[in-house]
């Protein structure tokens, strides 16, 4: 049989200008659609890992069921819902226990209906649709979403919704008075030490401070952490409030922060 050209871009397997046209429209809008997706991420105020948790998001770059059954690792039925095949798009929108969390933060309501295809698809119509502090909640909220279905699957304990929403919410809050400063170049780049997780069983702290010579104020803030990078607590406290409070209440036991069953470790 002799071979022939076969243009794959439309059925008839010809290449004519005007299809050839139309395929090049389509790539240009999708490029376009990428595009916007990745500069939004780019520009959230939010840790470097949930940015990049946006990306994985965006093409299919998840651990999630569909992928472990087609390496012959288990059924690919979700662990949360146990209704569908987890799909990244099944977990950080479809699952009911992602929904929930939708409902309880009142994003379900601004979120495009679809149906999608997938994750990236679902975030093209999203991107046009929130404005840039409600996507950067969003990207916040199915971050902290995917972490508890994680905890779910490797340590049988399931975080209440309320609990995922109340930790996107006070992370949201906490990355409003960030500023992200950009390197002025390469030639000097910012060195920034890298955090690592505690040991098993133990918590990790780290404590910032700043002084406002102006304004005559300091300030410190705290956050907690598990052996799995899962925050515990997030506390800023103005100074000028501690010294009140220590005026009335000169302890603040471990009992009182709610840390009572953690072992504390050195910081490092
Ligand atoms: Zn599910």
């Amino acid at each position: 049989m002799e071979d022939v050209l076969y243009w794959g871009h439309h059925n008839s397997g010809a290449y004519v200008t005007k299809t050839g046209h139309h395929w090049l429209e389509k790539q240009t809008r999708a490029l376009d659609n990428s595009s916007k997706i990745w500069k939004k991420l780019a520009t959230l105020k939010v840790l470097p890992k949930i940015r990049i948790f946006g990306w994985r998001v965006g093409n299919e770059a998840l651990p999630v069921g569909r992928k472990l059954q087609t390496a012959c690792l288990g059924s690919g039925i979700c662990k949360l819902c146990e209704q569908d095949i987890e799909t990244v798009l099944h977990a950080v929108r479809e699952c009911p226990k992602t929904q929930e969390a939708f409902v309880m933060s009142d994003m379900d309501s601004k979120l495009p209906q679809g149906p999608f295809n997938s994750g990236f698809q679902w975030l093209e119509e999203v991107v046009q649709m929130l404005d840039a502090n409600q996507f950067q909640f969003l990207i916040i909220l199915i971050w902290n979403v995917w972490n508890r279905r994680n905890r779910w699957i490797h340590q049988n304990q399931l975080i209440p919704t309320k609990l995922v929403v109340d930790y996107a919410q006070l992370l949201m809050g906490e990355m409003q008075g960030v500023e992200i400063i950009a390197p002025q170049t390469r030639e000097a780049p910012m060195t920034t030490p890298r955090w690592t997780k505690p040991a098993a069983g133990r918590m990790k702290i780290n404590v910032d401070g700043a002084w406002s010579k102006e304004r005559n104020i300091a300030a410190i803030g705290v956050v907690a952490r598990d052996q799995h990078g899962w925050l515990l607590r997030l506390q800023r406290t103005n100074l000028k409030e501690l010294t009140l409070q220590r005026q009335r209440r000169p302890v603040h036991s471990r009992r009182e922060c709610g840390w009572q069953n953690r072992k504390v470790g050195k910081i490092g």
